[in-house]
């Protein structure tokens, strides 16, 4: 059976307390979805979302954890935290972290194993820039980067897949369904010889995903879902795309 698929809201660094006003939206309109639905705010919003989402066909996620389960880490979060907040899943390796923190694909597999261990569900991004896209390298970065990031024992129950180019996110441009279709397409071969279960374990697109491209995107092989940053953070342009898929 296909894997059900995965409609994940990253809200990165924005919103409040009063923008859970629309998770209540959200939920409201969508109470039985046809799909998981998943938003990941800021780690302050964890917990209060996840106590108003506990009636509602919503799960919540954290944006990073640590690799560690806790010490002298002074401003981190431990995947142990995240699922003691309420969450359940946790995005790992987004290209905004891994430019911005400098994260390598050995701190996202150490984080992933971290979140393993805490019993969340991973969702690992990766990605080629646009110079690398240029100079033909897609397939061998993202070869690198599914090598490298994944820890042992990622299966289709504990690991979701993002391929998010990197000039593609907050930019309102999206690949061809071509070249979408060949990189999902590439991800899965890549995870068959790592994972018994590949062709159970979601692989999200992401970047510049809003309801006027997502049923086009979603009717792309391989592509079981989305990983949404702008259109996660209204409730009316969130529920488009749970709608699309
Ligand atoms: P975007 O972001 O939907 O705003 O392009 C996607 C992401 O970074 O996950």
């Amino acid at each position: 059976m296909a894997p059900r698929k995965l409609a994940a809201g990253n809200w990165k660094m924005n919103g409040d307390l009063a923008s859970l006003s629309e998770i209540d939206q959200l939920c409201k309109a969508h109470p039985d979805p046809g799909c998981d639905m998943l938003i990941c705010p800021p780690a302050l919003l964890i917990h209060p979302m996840a106590a108003s989402a506990q009636a509602h066909a919503l799960t919540v996620g954290g944006q990073d954890c640590h690799a560690k389960e806790s010490g002298a880490h002074t401003g981190d979060i431990s995947a142990v935290q995240l699922r003691d907040a309420g969450a359940e899943y946790v995005i790992l390796g987004h290209s905004e972290r891994r430019a911005d923190h400098g994260e390598t694909n050995a701190d996202v597999a150490a984080k992933a194993a971290a979140a393993h261990q805490a019993g969340l569900i991973a969702i690992i991004c990766v990605g080629e820039t646009e110079a690398q896209r240029d100079a033909g390298e897609t397939l061998s970065v993202i070869g690198e980067q599914i090598a490298g990031s994944l820890p042992e024992r990622s299966d289709s129950a504990n690991t979701v897949i993002a391929y998010e180019p990197v000039w593609a996110i907050g930019t309102g441009r999206t690949p061809t369904n071509e070249q979408i279709a060949e990189v999902h397409g590439f991800i899965r071969g890549q995870l068959d010889g790592r994972t018994g279960d590949a062709v159970n374990l979601r692989l999200l697109y992401g970047g510049s995903v809003k309801p006027a491209n997502a049923a086009e995107i979603f009717a792309i092989p391989n592509v079981d879902g989305a990983l949404v940053g702008g259109a996660s953070l209204k409730a009316a342009d969130f529920g488009g795309i749970v709608a699309a898929l």
